[in-house]
């Protein structure tokens, strides 16, 4: 059996197909190379943008508003919402107005979707808007999730949730009380080697789940993640997140106690206000013990589960493309699919169906209260209890 591929799976997504849409890629791709052909008959390209907007909303699509245009708002969520079915980019918040107009030509975006963080909360006005995503520094969640909320829009927060488990609890009430769904942007969910790995631990495939292994690093890390105010802590609240994911939903438990150590600074001058690297063991009941590592000075990406019958991993584990799984029986062997396009299909699908789901606000205050606990026994060097 050793090395036969027994998990596989394909057409869980495949991608939009835009054939019935040719009209709407002509307009796009024309604007973009500035040659319209509503240009051309003298349209101008903010009536072309409504045009567009008109014909998502045709399609019953909500409308999301992304706030904060960097790296992965630019990099992975705009490029998913061209491929989404249940969504669409509608809207952009912006602290920076030199984007605006590239965003607006690139995406078809109209004049009247477009929001400074000052004008935000005037969105509660802009019915096209459905959805506010907030993709901004980790100490800005809380603020602009709990604005969104009382704008009256379902908001999908990026992770980790916020810095502290008094802003998730805020943010969680916020929405409650407009009667708007709150989730994380916990995109691994639904990808399906990630699913695996659920189901083969949630399942005991290989027998009881004896111990794990997660590791998450990166090196050439600037700017606000640095910052300990903007972003809560390194690469913890960062990329060692997806380690306290990754552990929780293959075994389907909650930690008990962790105890952890910081790793020796060998830059400080870069890492002045946060660890520059991380090692934990997560405590599960019966003795489960997750041994993770996070880092900022080492590319790590790991997640591996030893049973009693055999054993079972992805490495790479958590990247947007490229997850590969192994297991003492063969491989896991899944279709690459577009990891927030899914995501967010499935938010819009939720809202739609007046349904849960399954990355609540809750699954991301569960994450930030392990990493306050994490943080706090690095700091003590003591054992400590998860409540
Ligand atoms: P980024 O630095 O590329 O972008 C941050 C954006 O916030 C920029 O547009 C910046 O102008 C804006 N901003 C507003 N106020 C700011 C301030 N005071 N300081 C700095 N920037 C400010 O960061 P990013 O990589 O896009 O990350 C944004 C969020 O998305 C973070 O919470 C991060 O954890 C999360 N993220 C999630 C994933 C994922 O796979 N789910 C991947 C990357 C980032």
């Amino acid at each position: 059996m050793e090395n036969k591929q027994i998990f596989s799976g394909r057409g869980l997504y495949s991608r939009r197909k835009f054939v019935a849409h040719v009209s709407y890629i002509g307009i796009g791709g024309l604007t973009f190379s500035g040659l319209s052909a509503f240009a051309s008959c003298g349209l101008p390209n903010n009536q072309q943008a409504e045009a567009q907007s008109a014909e998502q909303k045709a399609k019953k699509k909500l409308g999301i508003a992304l706030v904060g245009l960097g790296g992965y708002s630019s990099g992975q969520l705009a490029p998913a919402l061209q491929e989404t079915q249940h969504c669409y980019l509608a809207g952009i918040v912006t602290g920076t107005p030199d984007k605006v107009d590239k965003w607006k030509k690139k995406y078809d975006i109209p004049e009247k979707n477009v929001y400074s963080y000052e004008n935000f909360d005037s969105i509660k006005d802009n019915p096209n808007i459905d959805i506010v995503y907030v993709v901004l520094p980790n100490a800005m969640h809380a603020e602009y999730t709990i604005r969104a909320a009382k704008a009256g829009k379902h908001v999908i927060c990026e992770k980790p949730m916020a810095i502290t488990v008094d802003d998730c609890d805020r943010m969680i009430a916020a929405c409650k009380e407009a009667g708007k769904m709150l989730s994380i942007g916990y995109r691994l969910h639904f990808e399906p080697h990630n699913k695996e790995m659920m189901r083969l631990g949630q399942e005991h495939v290989f027998g009881e789940i004896l111990r794990l292994k997660a590791e998450n690093g990166m090196s050439s890390v600037k700017g606000w993640r640095l910052d300990k105010e903007l972003a809560g802590g390194g690469p913890l609240m960062d990329v060692g997140i997806y380690c306290v994911q990754g552990v929780r939903y293959t075994t389907g438990m909650e930690p008990i106690a962790v105890k952890a150590k910081e790793g020796p600074k060998t830059d400080p001058d870069t890492f002045k206000e946060v660890e520059e690297s991380l090692t934990w063991q997560l405590e599960f009941p019966g003795n489960i013990i997750a041994e993770c590592k996070t880092s900022y000075s080492e590319d790590l990406n790991l997640l591996r589960a030893e049973a009693r019958n055999g054993w079972f991993e992805l490495s790479p584990a958590y990247p947007y493309r490229g997850i590969k799984g192994d297991t003492s029986k063969g491989k896991i062997d899944f279709e690459q699919v577009n990891q927030q396009a899914l995501q967010m299909d499935d938010f819009a699908l939720a809202i739609k169906e007046n349904r849960s789901t399954p990355v609540p606000g809750e699954m991301g205050r569960q994450d930030v209260k392990i990493l306050q606990a994490i943080y706090k026994a690095m700091e003590t060097g003591q054992r400590v209890e998860i409540i």
